[in-house]
């Protein structure tokens, strides 16, 4: 999911909206929008589908007015299979002591389903199958005196991973959890804060840039100022480092590096560790490109665009049937046949999940008249579900948790298929010593299985580790 908030500038909403555009690649199931505006109180809009389909009507942009506003985009995960309902879509808004607030969370809690089992046992009145919502209970529960110090007290309470953007009617609240598995930044627009998933959303909007909001912080913004807290024990961070493979913006920078350098320098790590000799290096757009330009420039081998995306048609694995994203493929790319005929092809693709993708991009390969094909991966083999706010699949359908890498090799029917190993991961994300293993400086879990935090809901599910 992508989150956005903002105070202290006039139609904050519509600065929401932007930032939230600049997200969209975060989600793209749902996305809402809540203003606080003195004279008419909280409103809310949320809506299916993309941003610039619903919030950039001037009609329902007239019903967000305020100073003060916060939104999200909605990327389903594997908690609400069987269809998101409107009421699941963020933010989530309730009054209670002091004046209410609203939420937008980015990741998944890892013991939301224990935590709502208690409160509903407890009394509380649950309206949607959120894993948020359990926060919003237990804030209204706490017996602080302050909303911040009542949002301190509930996310004491919560295992997993968040990015919160969240509001009252005076001040905009952001919250990172301790390992601040998902990314959040501070940004400045004029007398105003912003606060967003990523810096595309501040550039969007002309924001300058201030700083990440830190792992185990919470900031306070009013147009007066920014107070930090950290309310949580500190712990060694562990950054999900999928958000540099694929999840996040090229165009964003996080930890201080631009996520297309780091995505660069995975396929310069490839071109070291998996060397072939061929004619061309094509990206499996986008997701593929800057590691394919990164092989290219280190293999020498021209880089060259053997396959064509249709720019209207959005990330196939955002769509949540396994039918529809079968159907997404043949809809969203095609083959460059003039380039590929009689040609030996370097393939680079961000990660191989299910195999669906790439088996497919191949036979087009062939069809094509390709001499030989060669598939290059700019991560290591998604061996692992996450329960932290990415929608991998169940071990059963990951094909690197069921086959050996021959095995995937003749799946996918390719003449080569290597993946980029953890160190050389490591090494493009600025770590050049590679993985520690004692300490692992990102989240890697669908790679490695090693849980920064332990997935109580998921094996209560029966998930087996
Ligand atoms: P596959 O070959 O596993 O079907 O698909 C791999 C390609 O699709 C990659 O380009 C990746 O960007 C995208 N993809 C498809 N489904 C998923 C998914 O469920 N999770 C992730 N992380 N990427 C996916
Ligand atoms: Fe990111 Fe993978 Fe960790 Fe999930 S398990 S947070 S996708 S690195
Ligand atoms: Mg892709």
């Amino acid at each position: 999911c992508g989150v956005f908030g903002i105070i202290g500038v006039q139609e904050a909403a519509n600065f929401v909206a932007l930032g939230l555009h600049a997200l969209q690649h975060r989600g793209q199931e749902a996305a809402g929008i809540v203003a606080y505006d003195p004279k008419q109180g909280f409103a809310s809009e949320r809506r299916f589908g993309y941003v610039r389909d619903n919030f950039t009507s001037a009609s329902l942009m007239e019903t967000l007015p305020g100073e003060l506003a916060i939104g999200h985009v909605r990327y389903s995960t594997a908690g609400s299979k069987g269809g998101t309902q409107i009421r699941d879509v963020q933010p989530l808004f309730a009054e209670f002591a002091m004046g209410g607030a609203a939420i937008a969370h980015n990741g998944n809690l890892t013991n939301a389903n224990a935590l709502r089992e208690e409160l509903i046992g407890r009394g509380s009145i649950f309206q949607s199958s959120s894993d948020t919502e359990c926060i919003i209970h237990l804030m209204a529960r706490s017996m602080q005196r302050s909303i911040p110090e009542r949002m301190k007290d509930a996310l004491r309470l919560v295992e997993g991973a968040f990015s919160i953007v969240a509001m009252t009617r005076s001040k905009l609240i952001g919250v990172r959890d301790p390992l601040g598995v998902r990314p959040l930044m501070l940004g400045r627009l004029s007398d105003g804060w912003v606060l967003a998933s990523e810096t595309c959303a501040l550039d969007i909007i002309g924001a300058e840039f201030v700083r990440e909001i830190e792992p185990g912080e919470m900031v306070i913004c009013t147009p007066q100022g920014v107070e930090s807290a950290f309310p949580f024990p500190r712990r060694q961070p562990r950054f999900c480092v999928f958000e540099k493979i694929y999840f996040s913006r090229p165009d964003s920078v996080i930890g201080g590096q631009s996520v297309y350098e780091t995505r660069r320098r995975i396929g310069v790590e490839l071109a070291r560790e998996a060397p072939v000799e061929a004619d061309l290096v094509c990206p499996v757009p986008d997701s593929g490109t800057p590691a394919a330009i990164g092989y290219s420039q280190e293999s020498g081998i021209p880089y060259a665009m053997g396959i064509i995306r249709n720019q209207y048609v959005g990330r196939t694995f955002i769509e949540p049937s396994e039918q529809i994203r079968n159907m997404g493929v043949r809809l969203k790319l095609n083959v460059n046949r003039a380039l590929i005929a009689g040609k030996r092809v370097i393939l680079v693709d961000d990660s191989v999940v299910r195999g669906t993708t790439s088996r497919k991009i191949r036979e087009m390969l062939e069809d094509a008249g390709a001499a030989e094909v060669h598939f290059r991966i700019a991560s290591p083999p998604t061996m692992w579900p996450c329960f932290y706010g990415v929608d991998t699949p169940d071990r059963s359908k990951l094909l690197a948790a069921n086959m050996s890498d021959e095995e995937m090799r003749d799946y996918v029917g390719v003449d080569s298929l290597k993946f980029v190993s953890l160190d050389g991961l490591y090494r493009a994300c600025e770590q050049e010593g590679g993985r520690n293993p004692a300490q692992p400086q990102f989240c890697d879990a669908c790679f490695s299985g090693d849980y920064p935090v332990r997935p109580s809901d998921g094996i209560q599910r029966g998930f087996k580790l």
